[in-house]
């Protein structure tokens, strides 16, 4: 495939599903709240704390035990909704600087990623989870610091909802390339169809035991690792 850019999922994509549900959430759920507590003077916590006493239908009084329970509901859920998104990003940050957290990639992840960089098409990554928790989870992984690889980082807020066309192109203007000239890799096939439909090149990501490991990617090319592809200028 010919591209100047490779734009990325992450979770079921690049990671196993269970590194997000099991070790992220699991890190993130009990240190909720004591983050909320202690950040009451940051403008980001305070305006993710008001968003979801909006969005919980909790009154404006409501505490921080209160505004957990919403939080833990929407986890368990797998509701991905943006202030969760961003106290979670906090959270895992601070959880890598310290050492707590490390990611795993699949095996053949770290490699093809440094050849495509090396070879100067440039990596971007789209993802549910925040901005700032991409980079963290970049930072530490199995395979050293992997965020000299990436020049962009797209993310439901910034760049809108993964299944929607609309996102994709929003994508592009940012990266100021042509849809034709993007390849998106992702694990789910209404994302892939979301990107195809911005004129985007789409390959799915069918790695056996993922939970979209046997889905149906078709019209999407797939792949079952990253040893299967080639992407160059
Ligand atoms: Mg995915």
């Amino acid at each position: 495939m010919n591209a100047d850019w490779v734009v990325l999922d992450i979770e079921g994509t690049l990671t196993a599903t269970s590194q997000v549900h099991v070790v992220l959430y699991d890190y993130a759920r009990p240190r909720l709240g004591p983050w909320i507590d202690a950040h009451g003077d940051d403008p980001v916590v305070v305006a993710a704390v008001a968003q979801i006493r909006e969005l919980g239908d909790l009154p404006p009084a409501a505490g921080t035990a209160e505004v957990v329970a919403v939080l833990h509901g929407w986890m368990d859920a797998d509701q991905k909704i943006a202030p969760l998104k961003t106290l979670q990003g906090l959270i895992w940050e601070k959880g890598y600087a310290d050492g707590d957290l490390t990611t795993e990639f699949f095996p053949d992840v770290a490699p093809k990623l440094r050849q495509w960089h090396s070879s100067g098409v440039r990596l971007a990554v789209f993802s549910s989870g925040s901005v700032a928790g991409q980079v963290a989870s970049f930072s530490r992984t199995t395979d050293g610091d992997l965020t000299p690889l990436f020049s962009k980082h797209f993310d439901t807020v910034n760049a809108g909802p993964k299944r929607e066309a609309p996102s994709y192109r929003t994508i592009a203007a940012g990266l100021d390339a042509t849809g034709p000239r993007i390849v998106f890799f992702s694990d789910v096939p209404a994302e892939l169809d979301a990107a195809r439909a911005a004129g985007w090149q789409t390959v799915g990501v069918a790695r056996s035991g993922e939970p979209f490991g046997d889905a149906d990617f078709e019209p999407h090319p797939t792949i079952g690792t990253f040893d299967a592809v080639e992407v160059s200028l």
